[in-house]
């Protein structure tokens, strides 16, 4: 019988300790303040954004809110940006993506400076994960590792396979699994023989972005599966990467969608905003 690696309870525990920190942290005359930007409005970064202020509420985190105008010049917004980088009561910002099209993305997250980048995309921030330096780690990869972690899953010396190579989720996944001491395969949309390879995996990290695209046939008995994916199926159900109800009675343990990694997500991007004041 599969264990279900509870991302609900587990983010919830990770939420209450840094609503814990934080009560400390205030005594010392210590609040964290996140600045949350939101171009336009888009309903799916409405729900995140809106998550993110309610768990900044609950732990004690202020939060700054931008709400701008889908119509803003870049200049404007990277003119938005410098000020809050040179703010000294503003600790982190959040910039949510996807950001309209005449915006680069990639000209706004190089302009957040990298003690302020609790989203854990800029370049800076990217390389000090890749040399194992301290610094914030990217959101959705580090809660995974923190799943695994809490629920006694070792990834020490584990045949670690992940699918997707994206820069938010696929590639910092590895990276993390490769800094746990995993054996790390990077799998891909040009990888061949692609079962052949997720069959050798203890642990299995979907990250590919196509509803139930992992099937029983590519997993190891007593694997470890991990899916990333979110997907809205044509009932509105949410599911997952993997096929929960083909491979969970193969495997050892699995999260499920929802209630596995989305959770997660947030709760490590609190925990990098109370890194941004941790003495
Ligand atoms: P993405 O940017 O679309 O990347 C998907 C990756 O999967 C790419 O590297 C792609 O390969 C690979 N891929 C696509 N088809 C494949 C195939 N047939 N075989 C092997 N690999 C294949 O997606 P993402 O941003 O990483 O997100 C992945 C999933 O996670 C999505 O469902 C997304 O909604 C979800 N997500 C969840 C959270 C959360 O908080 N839980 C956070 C972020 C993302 P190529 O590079 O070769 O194209």
């Amino acid at each position: 019988m599969a264990k279900l690696i509870d991302g609900k309870l587990i983010s919830s525990q990770i939420k209450d300790e840094l609503k814990a920190e934080v009560e400390e942290l205030k005594a010392k005359g210590v609040t964290p303040c996140l600045a949350v930007i939101q171009v336009g409005n888009d309903p799916a970064s409405c729900v995140y954004v809106n998550n993110k202020k309610k768990a900044c509420a609950y732990i004690g985190i202020e939060s700054l809110s931008f709400e701008l105008e889908e119509q803003i010049s870049q200049e404007e917004l990277l003119t938005i940006i410098d000020e809050l980088n040179h703010n000294e009561m503003v600790n982190g910002i959040l910039v949510q993506l996807p950001l309209p099209k005449h915006i680069d993305e990639n000209t706004v997250i190089h302009a957040i400076a990298p003690e302020k980048d609790v989203d854990g995309f800029h370049p800076e921030t990217v390389g000090n994960m890749c040399i194992g330096s301290k610094g914030f780690l990217p959101c959705t990869p580090a809660g995974v590792i923190q799943l695994l972690k809490r629920s006694n899953i070792d990834i020490e010396g584990k045949e670690c396979v992940v699918i997707g190579r994206s820069n938010i989720v696929g590639k910092p996944m590895a990276m993390l699994l490769l800094r746990e001491n995993g054996t790390v395969t990077i799998t891909h949309s040009r990888t061949k023989d692609l079962k052949e390879i997720t069959k050798r995996a203890d642990i299995l990290i979907a990250a590919i972005g196509k509803p139930k695209f992992v099937t029983a046939e590519y997993v190891k008995e007593g694997a470890v599966v991990v899916d990333v994916g979110i997907h809205r199926n044509e009932n509105n159900k949410l599911c997952g990467d993997v096929d929960f109800d083909d491979v969970v009675g193969k495997v050892s343990a699995i999260t499920p969608v929802p209630g596995g990694v989305g959770p997660m997500t947030i709760a490590m991007l609190m925990n990098n905003c109370v890194e941004t004041v941790r003495q």
